[in-house]
């Protein structure tokens, strides 16, 4: 489950689910193809990927 490759993480602002590649690098910026909001790429303690919104 914490496998990052080709995986999808879900936009915090309208829950849709983004498509990565699992070779972003954390702080990578990414745009949500259908909310716009530009998305800050984190990770977690776990060191899973996560996106927060980054205005
Ligand atoms: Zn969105």
């Amino acid at each position: 489950m914490s496998k990052t490759a080709g995986t999808y993480l879900d936009c915090p602002m309208c829950d849709c689910e983004i498509p990565i590649s699992g070779e972003e690098d954390p702080k990578d910026e990414i745009f949500c193809p259908y909310c716009e909001t530009p998305l800050l790429l984190k990770k977690n303690r776990d060191d899973e990927f996560f996106l927060q919104e980054n205005f």
